[in-house]
């Protein structure tokens, strides 16, 4: 036998049991999306290295010890996506896209950092992310907000789950006076500095607020507060957010303390916690980055978003057993001989085309009736149509319900989709193609 080939540490595969979780949380959010008008984007996995060093900022721990980094054959320095708002911004950038236009946009996909794989935190992981260009006042800083809020409402997470922490960075000139506030208290305390602080001190010192090392907390509980070094025009912005979270029911925590793990952050920082993932306790987080266009080469365009981490809120939803149940196949079709499959394929073919939200499954194992209907019963279906070479001479089925202990009956082949259709009940099928009766679950 070949060796065999391990996966990846902390690149994980979904199989199907998990599948209902993943596209529960996507039509959620895709729906949601379209409520607020929200228009999807996808972007390249892949960029120029430069990009992210210049949108995320050198002293991250991102940027620092997190990227996928390696060399073309050309020599050139290439980084898996390690979020998706430098990407975004590239591509709005590369496009036109930002000439005195708004944009609200979104994105779902994979994203890749060289993290410690632990519960909530992969090397490869998953992010819904939104995204809008041209809005300068609080009003889409709220908005954004609330479509977080309305996933968590349309999923069902009860909101002592998931709470909201809000801050404000101020401007970059405001902050250049909060950062030299900070690199003095700091330096006053460098002995009590870990080496990754020390060389964010030269660098950045903002980042020190953002060290999760317990041996630092109280220091950083002690550090000077950015709150009291906000600029007035910083200031009113976030007070206008305040006043529209108050005003749509929203509850939220003021928390001087949160500076986010990117540099390209102005003004209005949030992120959604839970209780329930341990340390990994971000579920969603984002904030406004007016700054990042002209420092990647566009036209000064305010914008701002978010990105919501899929495994972790699936990870709640499956503590809470927040997903619908398995879809089971409604009809299951027993195939007894060669001549009966190929003539049950054509069958099974006509009544997609005449009840397309019915689920059907047929027996393509060749295996003899009775293992058939062992699977038939396992499988979850309702109703097995029976196809031997009996009724293929006789051109009929045998219908029998498999849950319900009713009498079996035999159908003309033309007869069968209205036959479960009655059996059944029809099942609504909308634009998309999906069967209306499994939403909303
Ligand atoms: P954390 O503090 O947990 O490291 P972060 O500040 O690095 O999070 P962001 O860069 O803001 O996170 O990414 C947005 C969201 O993506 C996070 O709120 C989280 O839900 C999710 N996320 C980030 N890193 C990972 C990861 N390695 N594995 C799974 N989800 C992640
Ligand atoms: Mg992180």
């Amino acid at each position: 036998m070949s060796e065999i080939i391990e996966p990846l540490r902390g690149m994980n595969d979904m199989l199907p049991d998990e599948a209902r979780w993943w596209s529960r949380l996507e039509s959620v959010a895709r729906a949601v999306f379209s409520q607020y008008g929200y228009r999807e984007v996808r972007v390249p996995l892949l960029e120029r290295t430069q990009l992210f060093k210049r949108a995320i900022g050198e002293y991250t721990d991102i940027v620092e010890k997190e990227m996928f980094t390696f060399e073309d054959r050309d020599g050139q320095s290439l980084t898996l996506r390690p979020e998706a708002t430098a990407s975004i911004v590239r591509a709005a950038i590369s496009n036109g896209m930002l000439h005195n236009q708004r944009h609200r946009l979104f994105t779902i996909g994979p994203m890749f950092r060289g993290e410690r794989p632990q519960k909530g935190r992969y090397r490869q992981f998953t992010q819904i992310d939104a995204e809008a260009f041209g809005y300068e006042g609080p009003d889409i800083d709220a908005e954004l907000i609330l479509i977080a809020a309305r996933m968590w409402r349309l999923l069902g997470i009860p909101s002592e789950r998931v709470w909201l922490e809000l801050n404000s960075l101020g401007t970059p000139e405001s902050r250049a006076t909060y950062r030299e506030a900070l690199r003095t208290y700091f330096t006053a305390n460098e002995a009590a500095l870990d080496a990754d602080s020390r060389r964010r001190l030269v660098g950045n010192p903002l980042r020190i607020l953002d060290s999760k090392n317990p041996a630092l907390t109280e220091l950083i509980a002690a550090a000077p507060l950015l709150t009291d070094y906000l600029d007035s025009a910083s200031r009113e912005h976030f007070e206008g957010l305040c006043a529209r979270l108050d005003a749509a029911g929203v509850a939220y925590r003021l928390n001087p303390r949160l500076v986010r793990g990117l540099d390209y952050y102005s003004r209005t920082v949030f992120e959604w916690a839970t209780d329930a993932l341990g340390s990994q306790n971000a579920v969603c987080s984002g904030g406004r980055y007016d700054g990042l266009v002209t420092q990647l080469g566009g036209a000064a365009t305010p914008a701002i978003g978010w990105a919501l981490g899929m495994e972790r809120i699936v990870l709640l939803m499956q503590e809470l057993s927040l997903a619908a149940p398995a879809e089971l196949p409604q009809v299951y079709f027993v195939l007894a001989g060669p001549a009966a499959v190929a003539r049950g394929l054509q069958l099974a073919e006509t009544v997609r085309d005449a009840q397309p939200g019915m689920r059907l499954e047929t027996d393509l194992s060749g295996g003899g009736i009775k293992a058939q209907f062992k699977r038939a019963d396992k499988s979850g279906a309702t109703v097995a149509v029976v196809l031997g070479e009996d009724e293929l001479a006789r051109g009929v089925v045998a219908v029998k319900p498999l849950r319900s202990g009713g009498e079996q009956q035999e159908c003309p082949f033309a007869e069968l989709a209205g036959c479960l259709e009655r059996l059944l009940g029809v099942v609504a099928v909308d634009g998309d193609g999906a069967a209306r009766q499994d939403r909303g679950r």
